[in-house]
């Protein structure tokens, strides 16, 4: 399996620190408002990487912060007059809801900066130990950059660029740095804002140092994987890797990928620009499962223009694998028992290819776009080969493809029909009779066939209730 790592420039051969196990780290959302659909590209790219390296047999252990400590979420939380908790409380149960809808499975942990401030203030600490930290006189404390030999490396951006030339690139100066390449790791609190006793002043973290202590914290010093949106190249895990690096005495991530941006018309979708759509916008013209289809049909490090007409072809393009797949069903509620044939099990053979071509996209950088052309040639090879003479193993068998490669890409395509109330009714009273007429062949088989469709069956003294399973 080949990933691009943003570190090397290119792609390397991954090979996980321990064998059998990956470590994962994405860093998440700042919760003050509904995340939008750029938000929710990295979440859609790195579960779908974290499901790909689990069908590969790996134990990913994957953590995603919640950043829940910042300015944005501190002007909210005092326009509305509420503590800072209440509007990241509302908005994680908000992403949490979006994310169950785009079938982005949880974390195996998802801390929040807010509960981790003890591990802050000790890596702080360190820090200012070895001398790659200061206090101002205020209690700022700041990250002495040029202390950290390796500064610039992920960005591939040197020191007398980011001193000289190029200002934009400079992190805002204050008076009380000793260099203008310093950044925060502590800042003193302002009024009406939340804050934490420290041995420099009572205040808050800065941004940065909340990934690398959550990290080390559920990962370890060292780890595999650390991702996020391209936008966060720099500063941010440039910074992370300076802190952890200088604080462990370790190398810190060994694969660093980046998803592109998603615009709209050509810029970056984002909040402060205004251009964008939330997740719950989408939600109300489509199923999210269109969504996240069309954030997998491109390559994660290409950007993605979102248009109304991309998400009517991403509508077509997911439609057509449900099809397919309720057409399968279809057969096999008809399909006779009977063992697969030999050409059968050729067919079966030739189909297997597609999964081999799926993973091969797959491994050469999560390359989805051509993981779901593949899966489109299944789809094609099925609706060609499979009809109402074939055995029901020869169907079961191409319909378990379909699900295994659609579940990598976690998209749901299996459409369960709720049965109607007036149906189940009427087996129900079927089998009463059948059971009146000691047709008890019938009884049992009605029971499996609602049980079969969620249906469970409980006979009382008031007589029959039914539930959905
Ligand atoms: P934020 O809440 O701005 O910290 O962003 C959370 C995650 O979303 C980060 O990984 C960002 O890089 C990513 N992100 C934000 N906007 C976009 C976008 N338009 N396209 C792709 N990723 C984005
Ligand atoms: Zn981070």
């Amino acid at each position: 399996m080949k990933i691009y790592n943003t570190l090397s420039k290119r792609k390397e051969e991954f090979v996980p620190l321990e064998e059998g196990r990956v470590k994962m780290y994405v860093c998440g959302p700042t919760v003050y408002n509904l995340i939008h659909i750029g938000n929710a590209r990295p979440m859609i790219v790195f579960d779908t990487v974290r499901r790909y390296m689990e069908h590969k047999g790996y134990e990913v252990n994957f953590v995603s912060n919640f950043t829940d400590v910042d300015d944005k979420i501190i002007k909210k939380a005092i326009e509305e007059g509420v503590e800072a908790s209440v509007i990241s409380e509302r908005y994680i149960k908000e992403c949490k809801k979006d994310m169950q809808g785009l079938n982005i499975r949880p974390a195996t942990t998802h801390p929040k900066a807010t509960e981790e401030i003890c591990g802050m203030l000790d890596m702080i600490g360190t820090l200012i130990e070895k001398g790659h930290a200061y206090a101002a006189a205020d209690g700022t404390v700041y990250f002495r950059t040029r202390s950290f030999k390796g500064y610039g490396k992920l960005s591939h951006k040197n020191l007398d660029d980011l001193q000289g030339g190029n200002r934009s690139l400079l992190v805002t100066g204050e008076d009380q740095k000793e260099d203008a390449l310093d950044f925060v790791l502590w800042k003193p609190k302002k009024d009406g804002e939340p804050y934490w006793e420290s041995p420099w002043c009572n205040g808050r973290p800065g941004w940065h140092i909340e990934c690398s202590v959550m990290s080390k914290k559920y990962l370890g010093d060292e780890i595999d994987i650390h991702a996020g949106g391209e936008d966060l190249i720099f500063p941010h895990h440039e910074n992370e890797i300076a802190q952890s690096e200088a604080a462990n005495g370790k190398p810190f991530a060994k694969y660093w990928m980046h998803n592109a941006f998603l615009n709209i018309d050509n810029r970056k979708m984002s909040k402060s620009a205004g251009n964008f759509f939330t997740v719950r916008d989408i939600s109300e013209k489509y199923d999210l499962q269109v969504l996240r289809f069309f954030m997998l049909s491109a390559h994660y490090r290409s950007p993605l223009n979102f248009s109304a007409e991309l998400m009517e072809a991403a509508q077509n393009g997911y439609d057509r694998i449900v099809t397919c797949v309720s057409n399968l069903n279809y057969l096999l509620e008809n399909a006779s028992a009977k063992a697969m044939t030999e050409e059968e099990k050729k067919l079966m053979e030739e189909a297997g290819g597609f999964t081999a071509k799926f993973d091969e996209a797959m491994d050469d950088d999560f390359n989805t776009a051509d993981a779901i052309a593949a899966v489109f040639e299944l789809v094609k090879f099925v609706n060609t080969n499979a009809d109402a003479q074939n055995s029901q193993e020869f169907l079961l068998g191409l319909k378990e493809e379909i699900l295994l490669l659609s579940d990598i890409c976690g998209l749901i395509v299996e459409k369960k029909k709720e049965m109607l109330e007036e149906d189940i009714e009427a087996l129900i009273k079927e089998r009463q009779e059948a059971r009146k007429a000691k047709d008890f062949k019938r009884a049992d088989e009605i029971r499996n066939e609602l049980l079969n469709k969620g249906i469970v069956l409980e006979d009382t003294r008031e007589g029959v209730k039914w539930k959905r399973a």
